[in-house]
């Protein structure tokens, strides 16, 4: 695809004779999103990869969906800008998929979701029409928020064929320490206390002690074998700004009963702390044949008992769940390894799977932080949102695409 009218007659198309389109960026989602669940055209919408502005002075860019995150980060670089999302898929995953699942990464705690920083969209709908959203102000309460309502809808509400995103000046500065503790209660204590100290770190992130030992066996890391790992970023535009929020925090860690606290003094003490993090992921995901990763959020109180209950449930599921994830915004990654040539044990990593959902839902938190729900999330959507929430997303989907063209069966909005 190359352009919007091209897209609108494919649309006008495919809704005269009802055949299904799945929008596609990179095909990174992890739920299921880009599937084609029920056959049809799958639009791919790579090539449509230009940045077609950046403008410092009105602090925005302006990129066609298939533009890769990472290049847009290359672009942003030269003028001291940055576009702070930052999903770990970074290097391949496409603006219009971060649009279109609302991405987030590690930075979340500080900077927020992509939601935070669209400010206008083109988008074809169902039926052909190309529409404009929003405006290239940063600031707009004119009408409904339709742009919002596009963002993380998963393509099945209209294809994003332009963004334009607010940016933010890179703060310079960043420092970085690590801290591990032998009892969770104290690591989640912890994290509180940082919220409550009058800072918001940059990264607050957590591995818990299945991940951290699944990392010794792999790796040459030799990391204390504990509860749980807090790794800590702080920025800001001047070395004193992010030496005294490093502070506040390693003052906290130190109230804590830490089995030990390290700063980086330098950039690459600071590569050696994120090792065990930055491994995190590849590292499980070789243990066993198979792995499901979820993304569960709950408040940023309750992640310790987060981190407890998924330990419960693994001992009750009888499957290894291992734990990383964005302590800073309650976001965790639950990754369930399993061998998926034993039914046995893909009915126990289903059943831990729904038993996550419920506590993430129990604990006030919710079911997708970042992966969205797609296919693999759509069963549970009725624990987290009540049957008039349900009824009200079904009847948008209705009015936007009356014969249900666009990435059909995901989302349970087909009902
Ligand atoms: C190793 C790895 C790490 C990851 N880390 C993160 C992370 O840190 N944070 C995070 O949030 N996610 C993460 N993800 C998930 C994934 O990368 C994100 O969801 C990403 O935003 C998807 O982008 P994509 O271009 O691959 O979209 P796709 O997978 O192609 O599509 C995703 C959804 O968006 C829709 N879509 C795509 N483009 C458009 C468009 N132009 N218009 C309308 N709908 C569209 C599709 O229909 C689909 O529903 C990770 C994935 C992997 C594999």
């Amino acid at each position: 695809m190359e352009s919007a009218e091209q897209i609108s007659e494919i649309l006008k198309l495919a809704n005269s004779k009802k055949i299904p389109v799945i929008p596609r960026g990179a095909g990174t989602g992890l739920s299921g999103m880009a599937v084609p669940a029920k056959g049809g055209i799958v639009l791919d919408l790579s090539h449509m990869n230009k940045i077609l502005k950046i403008s410092i002075e009105d602090r925005l860019a302006i990129v066609q969906p298939g533009v890769v995150y990472a290049d847009l980060e290359k672009a942003l670089a030269p003028h001291g800008f940055f576009f702070p999302p930052d999903p770990a898929s970074g290097t391949v995953c496409t603006l219009g998929g971060n649009v279109a699942t609302n991405a987030g990464g590690v930075k979340g705690a500080k900077y927020g979701t992509t939601r935070d920083y669209v400010l206008a969209l083109q988008v074809v709908l169902p039926d052909g029409r190309i529409m404009r959203t929003g405006s290239k102000a940063i600031k707009s309460v004119s009408g409904y928020d339709l742009t919002r309502l596009f963002v993380g809808s998963e393509g099945t509400l209209g294809v994003v064929t332009e963004i334009t995103l607010k940016i933010n000046p890179r703060p310079p500065v960043t420092t970085t320490a690590l801290a591990t503790f032998d009892d969770l209660e104290d690591a989640g204590r912890a994290v509180s206390q940082i919220m409550h100290s009058g800072i918001i770190p940059s990264v607050l992130e957590i591995l818990g002690r299945h991940t951290i030992v699944a990392i010794n066996q792999n790796m040459d890391l030799n990391l204390p074998e504990v509860d749980a790992m807090l790794l800590v970023e702080t920025d800001g535009y001047t070395r004193e700004e992010a030496e005294y929020q490093m502070e506040k925090v390693i003052g906290v860690f130190n109230n804590n009963n830490p089995k030990e606290v390290k700063k980086a003094r330098s950039l690459q003490d600071a590569e050696e702390l994120w090792k065990a993090r930055k491994s995190a992921y590849a590292v499980l995901a070789r243990i066993k044949s198979h792995f499901v990763l979820e993304d569960v959020t709950v408040p940023m109180g309750k992640v310790a008992d987060l981190l407890k209950g998924v330990e419960e449930i693994s001992r009750k599921q009888g499957i290894q769940i291992a734990t990383f994830g964005h302590a800073g915004d309650g976001n965790l990654h639950p990754q369930i390894l399993y061998d998926g040539y034993d039914p046995d044990q893909v009915k126990r990593m289903e059943a831990a799977s729904a038993d996550l959902f419920k506590l993430a839902i129990d604990l006030g938190g919710t079911l997708t932080g970042e992966h969205g729900i797609g296919l693999s999330k759509a069963p549970y959507m009725g624990l987290e949102h009540d049957p008039v929430a349900m009824d009200v997303m079904r009847s948008i989907k209705k009015i936007l695409d009356p014969n249900n063209i666009l990435n059909p069966g995901k989302m349970a909005l087909d009902g």
